[in-house]
C-alpha cells in the first residue's frame, strides 16, 4: 500500500482539487463539502443530528440534509467506494477516490464548513473563509509541523468523522469572534494590496493575518495536521477492510491520467459554480 501511494502521490495531489472543480459541472457536488450544523443546533455538542444517514433522513428529510450539507455521510460513501476499488485493484479508481476522500476529510476539518455563515456573509465578515483556509496557510504553513506519526485502523469511522465535524463546529465561534475583534482593533490596516501577475488584488494585510493567526493559537496548523492524519487513517482503514490487497504494480501497468486532468481544467474555464461559492 505504502509503495503504491508513494508512487502515485503526484496524481493524488492533482486529483485532490477535482472535487471542488466538479462543483462547476455537477449539481449534487456542493453539499458533499460541508454540513451546516447550526441549522440544527445552536451549541456543541451535536445531540440533535443522528449519526446514521437513514435516521437523519427519517428525522429531517433527505431534501433538508442535501440543502444543509452531507460531508460526514459522503466521506463514508467514498470510503466504501475506495474499499471496493482496492478489492478490485482498480488502480485508476484507487487514485481518484483516495484524492476525493482526502479532499472531503480535509473539508470536514475546516470550522467554516460546519456553519451557514460559512463566509461570514451573515455577520459582515465576508472573505473569512478564504482568510482561514487559504491566506493563513499560504503565509504560515511553511513553518507548520506536519509530522503526524503512523496511521491507525479506524474501528468506527462514522463516529470518528462525526467527532471531526464536532471539533470543527466547536471551533467556528472563535474563528468568527477573533476576526470580528481584530477588525475593531485594526480597522485601517485590515487590508492591503498585493500584485498577482499583472494585476493588483486586495488581500488581508500581513499584519492583520499575523495577528489573526496568533489569536487562533495554532488552530489552522492543528486542524491541518489532524486532517493529514485522518486522511492516512481512512486510506489505511479502506485498505484493511479490502483485505490488505497487494497494490504493487509493474512499470508497464502504470496509468496515464494526465489527459483527464487536462480536460477537467478545460471544463472549469469560464464556468460558474453550481451551489455555494466558498471563496472569492
Ligand atoms: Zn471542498
Amino acid at each position: 500500500m505504502f509503495g503504491f501511494y508513494k508512487q502515485n502521490i503526484g496524481y493524488i495531489q492533482e486529483f485532490s482539487v477535482r472535487a471542488d472543480q466538479r462543483r462547476y459541472a455537477v449539481d449534487d457536488e456542493a453539499p458533499r463539502h460541508y454540513i451546516d450544523l447550526d441549522h440544527y443546533e445552536t451549541l456543541a455538542p451535536i445531540d440533535t443530528m443522528p449519526m446514521q444517514w437513514d435516521s437523519a433522513v427519517a428525522k429531517y428529510s433527505e431534501a433538508t440534509l442535501l440543502e444543509y450539507g452531507i460531508v460526514p455521510w459522503h466521506i463514508m460513501k467514498v470510503k466504501a467506494w475506495l474499499t471496493k476499488a482496492m478489492k478490485e485493484r482498480d488502480y485508476e479508481k484507487i487514485i481518484k477516490l483516495s484524492a476525493d476522500l482526502g479532499h472531503y476529510i480535509a473539508d470536514a476539518h475546516v470550522p467554516l464548513h460546519t456553519t451557514e455563515n460559512y463566509n461570514g456573509q451573515l455577520t459582515n465578515q465576508h472573505g473569512i473563509h478564504g482568510l482561514w483556509e487559504s491566506r493563513l496557510p499560504e503565509i504560515f504553513a511553511t513553518k507548520y509541523d506536519f509530522y503526524t506519526g503512523k496511521a491507525v485502523y479506524l474501528h468506527a469511522p462514522l463516529s470518528t468523522i462525526w467527532q471531526t465535524v464536532a471539533e470543527s463546529f466547536a471551533a467556528k465561534d472563535s474563528v468568527l469572534a477573533m476576526e470580528r475583534e481584530l477588525t475593531l482593533r485594526m480597522p485601517n490596516t485590515k487590508y492591503s494590496f498585493e500584485s498577482k501577475g499583472t494585476t493588483t488584488v486586495k488581500v488581508y494585510s500581513r499584519d492583520f493575518s499575523s495577528a489573526y493567526h496568533s489569536a487562533l493559537n495554532q488552530m489552522v496548523e492543528r486542524r491541518m495536521k489532524k486532517a493529514i492524519f485522518m486522511v492516512g487513517c481512512f486510506w489505511y482503514t479502506a485498505w484493511v477492510d479490502a483485505g490488505q490487497p497487494d497494490l504493487e504494480f509493474t512499470v508497464n501497468q502504470r496509468i496515464d491520467l494526465q489527459p483527464q486532468l487536462d480536460s477537467l481544467a478545460k471544463l472549469m474555464q469560464g464556468e460558474t459554480i453550481k451551489g455555494r461559492m466558498e471563496t472569492h
